[in-house]
């Protein structure tokens, strides 16, 4: 006799209230069947479908049978000495995501990862050194969320310390496209996490397409990993230019401020000495953004082992960052948080199996025509 598989569990985590409601109506159920469990989940931490006692008892034990409600749990919690705070989750076996929440003052942020391992191979990224295994599943990133909610609530009482998300953990968010517009459905919706959708920050390095897709999707703050005022630069440094190159790449960003009315989008610039932090490179970068509605963070280099750049000087990033201001381009430097735990920007490198044969920076070496 040969003994059948169990059945694939369909996992509902993470699901929005659309997809939801779909499924209830599948299974010949109301549509408000959808904002119940949202309710059991996200208000009161209730996985158990038989503790849902507003559902039927055939309904709890159809969904007890047919669906789950799972996320992976941390195997490691590191906490910085400035307060940041780094989960390591395993996953299939033998590879490991990270995920970090940063306090600030009025605010507090959860960096969440969206791929294992990324395709696009910054050479300055640990994210990109690891290569690519696979996309995260809606689940598994709102997996991230409920880890590290349910961990801040044990260790500090308070469920209100995530106030912000962002899209900057490993992976390249928009290249899992359609579980990131889920989970990001998700995040806002009241019965979801209700976070606003200026509190949700996707931060991509530019896939064009799906960039104006997004911009038709959802409305969220955006930022985008520019690193380099040039072409011939920046398609060293972010390989996905010498595919959709600067120009295309501004010409989404404004009409993605323009579609969701956003004051600003964020330009990402991570400062690597004798590279790209000259003041002919500032200068390039003022005329790009100048009177547009453009911000610019200016990330210090964060190292990790193997890697050959180094962060540039405190009075060349203050000498850049004086030249965008003078220009009229609002410019922050990022504050270094969580570096003595590997947990600040860039560094998160996980473990990762890579799959990726040929990276995406060796195929776009052929000229694209
Ligand atoms: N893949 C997305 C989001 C993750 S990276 C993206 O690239 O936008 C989050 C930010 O950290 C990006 O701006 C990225 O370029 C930057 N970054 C990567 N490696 C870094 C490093 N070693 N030091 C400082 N910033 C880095
Ligand atoms: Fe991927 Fe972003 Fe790292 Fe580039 S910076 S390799 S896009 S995670």
């Amino acid at each position: 006799m040969i003994s059948s598989l169990p059945p694939e569990l369909n996992n509902l985590l993470g699901s929005p209230i659309d997809d939801l409601s779909d499924f209830f109506e599948g299974i010949d159920q109301k549509k408000f069947r959808a904002k119940q469990l949202m309710s059991w989940v996200y208000d009161l931490g209730i996985y158990d479908f038989q503790l849902m006692t507003n559902f039927n008892n055939s309904l709890r034990d159809y969904l007890e049978e047919n669906c789950t409600l799972s996320f992976d749990q941390p195997s490691t919690l590191e906490q910085s000495k400035d307060g940041t705070c780094k989960w390591l989750i395993p996953k299939d076996k033998s590879q490991v995501i990270e995920t970090v929440y940063i306090p600030e003052e009025n605010r507090g942020t959860l960096c969440i990862s969206s791929q294992i391992g990324c395709l696009i191979d910054c050479p300055f990224c640990a994210t990109g050194h690891q290569g690519f295994n696979r996309n995260l599943s809606t689940s598994e990133i709102i997996g991230q969320v409920l880890v590290a909610k349910q961990d801040l609530k044990k260790r500090f009482k308070r469920d209100d310390l995530v106030t912000n998300v962002v899209f900057m953990g490993m992976g390249e968010p928009l290249a899992n496209y359609t579980e990131t517009i889920k989970a990001i459905k998700t995040l806002n919706h009241p019965n979801g996490f209700n976070i606003s959708r200026r509190r949700i920050t996707v931060s991509t390095s530019g896939l064009v397409p799906q960039l104006i897709k997004l911009s038709e999707q959802v409305n969220v703050a955006l930022a985008v990993s520019l690193h380099a005022p040039n072409d011939a630069l920046r398609d060293e440094l972010v390989p996905i230019n010498r595919k959709h190159p600067i120009d295309e790449l501004l010409d989404a960003c404004w009409l993605y401020a323009k579609k969701r009315n956003l004051r600003t989008v964020t330009f990402e610039y991570t400062m690597l000495k004798g590279v790209n932090d000259s003041k002919s490179h500032a200068l390039e970068l003022a005329k790009l953004l100048k009177n547009k509605p453009a911000k610019v963070n200016l990330i210090p280099f964060n190292s990790f082992p193997g890697v050959s750049y180094e962060c540039s000087t405190r009075d060349k990033i203050n000498e850049f960052r004086n030249i965008l201001i003078e220009s009229g381009i609002m410019t922050i430097t990022r504050k270094t948080r969580g570096d003595d735990i590997q947990a600040a920007c860039g560094q998160l490198s996980g473990l990762v199996n890579n799959l990726a044969k040929k990276s995406l920076r060796q195929k776009l070496k052929r000229p694209l025509n």
